[in-house]
């Protein structure tokens, strides 16, 4: 049997848990206002005290956040290689390993169940606010969330600069549907508890396992599509690996990150309009619009003036080589910043990344340094919610 926490803390029982989407469904957790699922796990935290049985001083409390993709997935056969990811629910993911039964206290609640490609800005701030309630209200010791490959690293590196605690949140899905000989997704997710689960991975950031080693957030990117080994650090390498349920860390995460962040995205959920100032992410409700642009030869300025006229208030240059773009691009990017849309340089080549001694430096274009165009995106936008000071931004940078 499943090791269950407390009644306390049985998430579905309290607003927390909800019913696995139909596929490609973006429904989320939060469909209901927030203050209320808080007011309902403050009120029967303080009604039922004892939650802290000796189960809980025995075995950490993990919660697994489900949001689909192919450790979900489901072929027709063993050996197919096409599946429907996002199909399987939480409930049947956990018994498919009932060894993390040995590591964990464990309560999983469906957020979504989607492919990863899917996933939307809704969902990013959902897993947020279910993992800082969760947190904030001392429900669990860790959190894991299995998550679809494609865009893993994205919501990894957007919790791991908001979730502002120091309590483990490991990110973790497969290559392999759950129906395939040799899945990968079981052994992932037992890594992932046993991650979440030790006190060794305190203040590490947010972190992604996946075929036994352990990334960061900040570098860790998919690098093979098809492969189980799919994802590197391809600029620091992993932070360590998992062996028989124990991590063992080769290095830190040496970026700020979770609870040495400044984004306060807590703004986010609604507030009169009074109590709103223009730069904050709750006035516009929603995080900055921000786009990527792609640089490669003879590009035309077509992609970089319709993201102009659209609305975005930043823009990524996935330059070519050192951060590069020809004239074309450049005369958009003048544009952009005439009209007050901020630009960052990064690359569309994997290693390396993009530093002040490039060719086209200009502190009017701040440099990514080590991070992705995919990543930049996201620091950009929460930078966008405090600054849109060039100068500010290339600190913001350096620092995350
Ligand atoms: N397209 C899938 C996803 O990201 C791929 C996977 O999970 O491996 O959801």
């Amino acid at each position: 049997m499943m090791q269950r926490f407390n009644s306390p803390l049985h998430l579905k029982d309290v607003g927390l848990s909800f019913n696995t989407q139909e596929k490609g469904s973006t429904s989320v957790a939060g469909s209901r206002p927030f203050y209320v699922i808080i007011s309902v796990l403050l009120s029967i935290s303080l009604l039922l005290p004892t939650l802290t049985a000796n189960a809980q001083q025995i075995k950490p409390r993990i919660v697994i956040l489900a949001t689909g993709g192919t450790i979900a997935g489901s072929a027709k056969s063993s050996v197919q290689a096409s599946y429907n990811p996002g199909v399987q629910n939480i409930e049947v993911i956990i018994s498919s390993v009932p060894e993390v039964e040995s590591l964990a206290n464990l309560e999983g609640i469906q957020v979504c169940n989607i492919s990863s490609q899917n996933i939307t800005e809704r969902v990013w701030l959902e897993l947020w606010k279910i993992a800082d309630s969760l947190f904030k209200n001392d429900l669990c010791d860790g959190i894991v969330i299995t998550h679809g490959t494609d865009t893993m690293e994205e919501t990894a590196y957007f919790l791991n600069l908001t979730l502002r605690h120091s309590l483990p949140v490991v990110l973790t899905g497969s290559m392999r549907p759950a129906t395939a000989i040799s899945a990968d997704g079981p052994f992932n997710l037992y890594n992932a508890v046993a991650l979440a689960a030790s006190p060794l991975a305190h203040n590490k950031g947010v972190m992604v396992t996946m075929n036994d080693y352990i990334y960061c957030a900040n570098d860790v990117t998919k690098s093979n599509t098809v492969n189980t080994n799919a994802f590197s650090c391809p600029n620091l390498g992993p932070l360590g690996y998992m062996r028989e349920g124990v991590p063992t860390f080769y290095r830190e995460n040496m970026f700020t990150h979770t609870s040495a962040s400044e984004f306060d995205i807590s703004n986010l959920i609604e507030k009169p309009k009074s109590e709103l100032n223009e730069l904050s992410p709750a006035a516009l409700n929603k995080l900055p619009k921000t786009e990527i642009i792609l640089s490669y030869a003879f590009a035309s300025g077509t992609a970089i003036n319709a993201i102009i006229d659209s609305g975005a208030q930043g823009i990524i240059i996935a330059g070519v080589g050192h951060g590069n773009f020809n004239r074309e691009i450049l005369k958009g990017m003048e544009k952009a910043v005439a009209q007050n849309i901020a630009i960052v340089r990064s690359s569309r080549i994997l290693m390396g990344g993009v530093d002040f001694a490039a060719e086209e430096y200009n502190p009017q274009y701040p440099v990514s340094l080590n991070k992705s165009p995919q990543k930049a995106r996201i620091l950009l936008m929460l930078a966008l919610t405090k600054t849109k000071d060039p100068i500010e931004i290339q600190r913001i940078f350096k620092e995350y």
